[in-house]
């Protein structure tokens, strides 16, 4: 991907290009915008325009190639002088997912995804857990490093002549021993100074090929102060041809002191019409559904291409609506359709389960905020849901205006008690918003 096949942020891409053109890149940029508007995609894109090997300043147009060595180690994120940091226990749980994916797509061709789960293993996996093992409590960190190391030795005992049952053998072993070590991982919502500490050993030391070191800080906004104060010695004396990008909702979001240090890049939210036509090409999908994610998305692309590439995802939206959509209008249902809601959300594959939670939640909102647009504008162009236009122009009279704003109100309340940090039990909130709801009528 280059900066041309980004969708929207023009405005952010030309300054970044002219930065690059004039030279006089910063040391230190934040980029603020809401999650999934595009902020780790520019990112990147500014970091391989910085390493790109067939480009320099006054090419025109400033584009990566997408061809040479340097692009293609970011698109795949092996290059050895960009990184990625985030939370990395949500960075490791994501290399499990993805070798647990190619586990799952293995036949006939085994040998091959031996070969790319090995890449995977032994290029982000362990080097990740190395980076980070001391955020793990001690007991955690010895059965993880046990488990690691019981793939890591299924990898040695495979061997090239190794027949292809012989190897579904071991992928299957492996398969196992991922999904223990996935059991094991704590969840760990900040950013601590272990993570920036390993950054300032290798910022100081000359990159590896020879171009820009590119640190992407995503979740800027949980630094923990310790790790935001080591952060800003770093940033106070900048190492040569070594930039930081900082990425978080907000300024607000980040220490004064980090922030002055900063050059500040806002990101908007980018255009309904852009997203849906981006996701009508590039995945092929119906353009009422195309309508709907990119109006679910409320301008952030990469929220509305999440849902358009996961199966899972699309598959909880349709269910959600489909529950919400059948539910009786009674209290006595309220139990039952907890359950159900929880069912579903359980059966979204990425995310802790109050995010799968909360992921429901917004897909129930966009229900009801449909169903109130339809009785008071009654222009259904407005919908989010555009592709259940049908069914919501038929349903929208059954409800009383109170009572949507009643589950509008209750939506947006569970929502709040389910945010990561807080302690409230999952199933007691859902089973109490149904019974607000349903019983408020
Ligand atoms: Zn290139």
């Amino acid at each position: 991907m280059a900066f041309k096949d980004i969708i929207g942020h023009k405005g952010v891409i030309n300054l970044l290009k002219s930065y690059i053109k004039e030279e006089r890149v910063h040391h230190t940029y934040l980029f603020v915008g809401p999650k999934g508007v595009g902020k780790t995609t520019v990112a990147l894109n500014f970091a391989k325009a910085l390493n790109c090997e067939n480009l320099t300043p006054d090419t025109e147009p400033l584009e990566p190639c997408d061809k040479c060595r340097s692009c293609r180690a970011i698109d795949e994120g092996y290059h050895p002088d960009v990184r990625v940091v985030s939370l990395p226990m949500e960075a490791l749980r994501k290399e499990i997912n993805a070798m647990l994916d190619v586990c799952e797509k293995t036949e006939p061709r085994f040998e091959e995804a031996l070969k790319t789960l090995k890449m995977i293993f032994s290029f982000k996996l362990e080097p990740l857990f190395e980076l980070i093992q001391d955020e793990f409590p001690s007991e955690t960190k010895k059965e993880v490093r046990g488990g690691i190391r019981n793939i890591r030795k299924l990898f040695e005992n495979s061997s090239i002549e190794a027949t292809s049952s012989q190897n579904k053998l071991i992928i299957e072993q492996i398969k196992t021993g991922l999904k223990e070590l996935s059991e094991q991982l704590p969840e760990k919502r900040e950013l601590g100074i272990e993570v920036i500490k390993a950054i300032r050993q290798s910022a100081y030391s000359s990159a590896i090929w020879g171009g820009w070191k590119v640190y992407i800080i995503g979740k800027a906004e949980v630094l923990t102060r310790e790790a935001g104060d080591a952060l800003l010695k770093v940033l106070e004396e900048p190492p040569e041809r070594c930039i930081f990008i900082l990425l978080a909702p907000n300024v607000g979001d980040i220490p004064p002191t980090i922030v002055s240090r900063s050059h500040i890049i806002k990101f908007h939210s980018v255009e309904k019409e852009e997203i849906s036509h981006f996701l009508r090409e590039k995945y092929a999908i119906d353009k009422d559904l195309a309508y709907a994610l990119a109006s679910l998305s409320e301008g952030r692309p990469g929220f509305a291409i999440k849902i358009a590439k996961d199966e899972k995802l699309k598959k909880a939206r349709e269910n959600t609506l489909r529950l919400l959509m059948d539910m009786p209008l009674n209290p006595d249902y309220s139990l039952r359709a907890a359950e159900r809601f929880s069912e579903i959300a359980s059966q979204i594959e990425e995310g802790e389960d109050k995010d799968k939670i909360q992921r429901c939640l917004l897909f129930a909102s966009s229900f009801f905020r449909d169903l109130l647009i339809l009785q008071l504008a009654g222009n259904s162009s407005l919908l989010i849901n555009y592709d259940k236009k049908k069914s919501l122009e038929r349903i929208h009279k059954n409800y009383s205006l109170d009572f949507l704003h009643s589950a509008l109100s209750a939506l947006q309340r569970t929502y709040r008690l389910l945010q990561p940090g807080l302690n409230f039990e999952e199933q007691l909130c859902l089973e109490v918003m149904f019974l607000d709801m349903l019983g408020g009528r």
